[in-house]
């Protein structure tokens, strides 16, 4: 009987074992294979010189290494951040970001092709969504821009297109991949996930104690405004959001950063900074576990927003700073190429 082949990245090393069971004898054989795989990001199975040709064949037969494609490549001339534009077996697109920093290079990766959030500051909120990425493509995401960029990637990012947890299963078995020493082996304080705070997966993702970190985008601290700027932010208000934070980091002792896009004249006045500083301290989130991103707004097609001045953004950091908030201006990387915060569109 004919199977039908398998995408071998979506199989967990449990799956994958019970899987190549009657082919593959020894333990130690599964565990080669898994080396190939995710240590040494091999891409074609006639590569896994040290198993027998029958078994290459054998793999080869009922396995899928890869399944994206990329179809575009663009390089920033003014930082060298690489956008990837992937294309997957069903015809769909999404991308990802390479972001090199002396030796501690960062990807930005998706967890969704296209977003139901529909945050009006960004241009994946624009694109419907289509579906959820598999645990694989979550995965190969890693293993083709390692291999692409020749370049050790140390921190992963689930900051690209879709909102993490609304893929969760994907997402915490991709991560158990991404953190094992026995793949691809990249600790949990290098890994951050963000959400728009889905309350109770975030309160899950807890539980799961992974030890990521987690970054929560936050953009408001007025609840009609934020509305305003994530209108399918499935309801949850800021002060669950915040408290989902706090609980997070004591089940995790991980760290949590509050993201906030500053707008001209939308979010960025004075009274807003000294609300979050207030809204931080009454949910203990002024401490060295928690960071405040501001990332001015990075210009996307077809929005009026603009980012505010520097002197702007940098009063309002320094009211966060004054009240002994650990606050940070994100640098856009990339945006020559659309791949800073916000701009990964079509
Ligand atoms: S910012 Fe994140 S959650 Fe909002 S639309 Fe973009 S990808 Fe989706």
């Amino acid at each position: 009987m004919k199977t039908m082949k398998k995408y071998i990245l979506d199989l967990t090393n449990l799956q994958l074992k019970k899987t190549l069971k009657y082919v593959v004898e020894q333990d130690y054989r599964i565990d080669q294979i898994i080396e190939w795989i995710y240590v040494k990001k091999t891409a074609s199975f006639k590569e896994f010189t040290n198993l027998s040709g029958e078994l290459r064949e054998e793999l080869d037969k009922n396995f899928f290494l890869r399944t994206l494609k990329i179809i575009k490549k663009e390089i920033s001339v003014v930082d060298g951040t690489i956008r990837y534009t992937f294309k997957t077996a069903d015809k769909k697109y999404f991308f990802a970001v390479f972001i090199a920093k002396n030796g501690k290079n960062s990807i930005c990766i998706s967890s969704q092709i296209g977003c139901n959030v529909m945050c009006s500051f960004c241009s994946s909120g624009k694109v419907k969504l289509a579906r959820n990425l598999s645990r694989g493509e979550i995965i190969e995401q890693i293993l083709q821009i390692e291999n692409d960029a020749k370049e050790k990637i140390s921190r992963v990012l689930f900051m690209g297109m879709g909102e993490p947890m609304l893929n969760f299963n994907n997402i915490v078995s991709a991560l158990n991949s991404i953190m094992s020493n026995k793949e691809i082996g990249i600790g949990k304080r290098h890994i951050t996930v963000s959400s728009v705070g889905i309350v109770p997966t975030i309160k899950k993702l807890a539980d799961a104690n992974l030890g990521i970190r987690l970054a929560l985008s936050l953009h408001s601290v007025d609840e009609a405004q934020r509305k305003k700027l994530l209108p399918n932010n499935f309801g949850f208000s800021i002060k669950d959001i915040l408290s989902v934070g706090k609980y997070y980091l004591k089940k995790t002792k991980s760290h949590l950063t509050i993201e906030y896009v500053l707008i001209k004249k939308i979010n960025d006045s004075t009274v807003d900074a000294h609300k979050l500083a207030r809204l931080l301290k009454q949910h203990e989130l002024i401490n060295s576990n928690v960071q405040a991103n501001l990332i001015p707004f990075n210009p996307i097609s077809g929005v009026q927003f603009q980012a505010p001045e520097h002197e702007l953004i940098q009063k309002f950091k320094n009211i966060l700073k004054f009240n002994g908030i650990n606050a940070n201006i994100r640098r856009a990387k990339g945006a020559d190429i659309n791949a800073a915060c916000g701009q990964l569109g079509y």
